[in-house]
């Protein structure tokens, strides 16, 4: 999703989030329906990490209609750590 700004010569300057590469020359105004032509600004961008942008699209995408799945999600590989090789010391203690 990218943020978009529009003019209104009434009533200011509107942002719209829309997705890239979809933004319209113009946009009807909010307030009083006229059309606005676009403004172009300096991109506002994040450097939030890929995955956590990915993650506020895809929560934003669902707030209005949830996403349908048909399966679980795949289960993540096993990452049981290694077990450490057991200190000899350990064997000369009192077994119960
Ligand atoms: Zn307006």
């Amino acid at each position: 999703m990218a943020t978009y700004r529009y003019r209104c010569a009434q009533d200011g300057v509107v942002d719209v989030r829309r997705p890239i590469g979809t933004a319209p020359a113009t946009w009807p105004c909010p307030r009083c329906a006229e059309d606005m032509p676009r403004v172009f600004t300096a991109p506002m961008l994040s450097f939030a990490p890929r995955a956590q942008i990915n993650a506020i699209d895809r929560a934003e995408a669902t707030a209005g209609e949830p996403s349908v799945v048909t399966a679980l999600p795949p289960r993540p590989a096993s990452r049981r750590t290694p077990m450490a090789p057991p200190d000899p010391a350990l064997r000369r203690l009192p077994r119960p």
